[in-house]
């Protein structure tokens, strides 16, 4: 099929956040789009968001979002994040900024705030149609077709597009399909972590506004697990506590109680336990869901088929990047579609050149709930965050940028996997250095980039 004919009709599976903006842009560029959504219409109908009320968006989902003509209005929707505040248990609260540049920041946003605003935006273009309601109930891959469940007729019904894209999320039918068909090897893995998490509201305070600072993300670090809060828009906190299911002492299979609750708030989080009335009455209701991450390989079949988003790469949320891979899929896809000649080229490269950088951010994911749940607390930590704050301030994003810089505020073009191999030689060097009392945060800019720039090269040097 060529990517030059847009008769060419699409079936997309899943209208969630990458769903919908991948229908949404193959739309812009003229082609037959259909898109099957198993929930109802969230414009109509209150709906559980299943995970996640509000999520991290950061740089590469923006500028997916910039594509399709949505960068000024998802601003109104989003409460900027310009640094992690750090609750440790002596109460001393500490705030370290995400970058040293006034233009960096991350974004608070509701998930079903802007799943509405891609929905919104969708409707108006006449060659998508997003059925809601409608669950794919089964996939052939090697004919590119589904059944789904129609909504209306009740009847199981076949589709056969010219080209379908899964964008189902992390339980994928697409990939379960693609894990059982025998032409070729796929492999695949979903790897859970021993922790699950649990999601809290801290309501509005008694004028309205947020109990605590509305413009950072807080942290509660408190080694095997952590709490963490990001604001929403009227005034409350959504807080997500990450916790084993079962080892260690603090699990949430031993902390079920009324009395096991209000004895663990109290002791690990008395500020938190003062600000949510009805906590105990939330903990027991809501939901543990588990984390875990799905690699699979190739995300391509039979000239038809490929998936995107958390259908092929679904990752543990501590970088705040999941979602924001996932749009970037969608904005990557769409330079490849500019330089191929037919969709089979397309969906190969794209799943040949895409996978290392959506593996890198999966092992930075990973890497990162040790940073956040414990060496965010540690004195060389904060001496290191204090030298990159220092480094962003005084010089340009080429020249120098951290490795949650790169990942989250990249230079343009820069992928995950460029970002973490300089950004983790990176961090080695600063280390050593500060270790070695090689380099003080009262140096000066200049020398602390060269003894920096000098060590990291040396990292680089021995890894290669
Ligand atoms: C606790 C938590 C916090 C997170 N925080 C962040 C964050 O701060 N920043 C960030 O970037 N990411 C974050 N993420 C990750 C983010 O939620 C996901 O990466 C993102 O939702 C993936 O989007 P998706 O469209 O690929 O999948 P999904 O959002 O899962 O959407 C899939 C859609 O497909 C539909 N569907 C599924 N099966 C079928 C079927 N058989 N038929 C029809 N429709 C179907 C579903 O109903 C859904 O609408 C977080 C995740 C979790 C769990």
């Amino acid at each position: 099929m060529k990517v030059s004919n847009k008769q060419t009709n699409i079936l997309i599976t899943g209208a969630g956040l990458c769903g919908s903006l991948l229908g949404l842009r193959l739309a812009q560029r003229g082609y037959n789009v259909n898109v099957l959504e198993k929930r109802p219409d969230m414009r109509d109908k209150i709906i559980d968001a299943g995970r996640s009320i509000n999520l991290a968006l950061s740089d590469r989902g923006l500028n997916a979002l910039k594509m399709v003509g949505l960068g000024d209005k998802v601003k109104d929707l989003c409460i900027p994040m310009k640094a992690r505040m750090i609750h440790p248990k002596n109460g001393k609260v500490l705030t370290s900024n995400y970058s040293g540049r006034e233009e960096d920041y991350i974004n608070s946003i509701s998930r079903e705030d802007l799943n509405k605003l891609l929905l919104d935006k969708a409707d108006e273009y006449d060659q998508v149609q997003i059925d809601f309601n409608d669950e794919v109930v089964s996939v052939d891959v090697k004919n590119g077709s589904i059944e789904y469940k129609d909504s209306e007729s009740e009847e199981i019904q076949q589709w056969n597009p010219d080209i379908l894209l899964g964008t189902d999320g992390a339980g994928s039918k697409v990939r379960q399909a693609m894990a059982r068909q025998r032409d070729f090897y796929f492999s695949y893995s979903t790897k859970w972590l021993p922790h699950a998490y649990k999601e809290l509201n801290m309501p509005p305070a008694a004028n309205g506004g947020w109990r605590i600072d509305k413009h950072a993300l807080h942290i509660w670090p408190r080694g095997g697990f952590m709490l963490i809060a990001l604001p929403n828009r009227d005034g409350s906190f959504t807080m997500t506590l990450f916790m084993q299911f079962k080892e260690g002492e603090r699990s949430f299979e031993k902390i079920q109680t009324e009395n096991q609750i209000l004895d663990f708030f109290k002791e690990e989080f008395p500020d938190v336990l003062a600000e949510i009335p009805d906590l105990v009455k939330q903990y027991q209701a809501n939901p543990t869901p588990p984390l875990g991450t799905v690699r699979c390989s190739p995300w391509t079949a039979y000239g038809k088929v490929l998936m995107m988003g958390d259908a092929s790469h679904a990752i543990v949320p501590f970088y705040g990047q999941g979602m924001n891979a996932g749009f970037e899929d969608v904005l990557v896809f769409d330079k490849i579609l500019d330089e191929c000649d037919t969709w089979e080229e397309a969906m190969k490269r794209f799943s040949v050149e895409r996978k290392p950088d959506t593996d890198a951010i999966a092992d930075l994911a990973l890497d990162n709930f040790v940073e956040m749940r414990d060496s965010v607390s540690h004195p060389d930590f904060q001496i290191k965050r204090a030298i990159e704050m220092k480094l962003e301030s005084a010089f340009a994003k080429a020249e120098y940028s951290s490795k949650y810089s790169l990942v989250t505020f990249p230079p343009e073009g820069m992928g995950y996997r460029e970002a973490m191999m300089k950004g983790r030689a990176q961090d080695k060097a600063i280390l050593w250095l500060i270790n070695n009392g090689d380099i003080k945060v009262e140096d000066s800019a200049e020398s602390l980039l060269k003894a920096i720039n000098k060590k990291t090269a040396e990292v680089i040097w021995h890894r290669n």
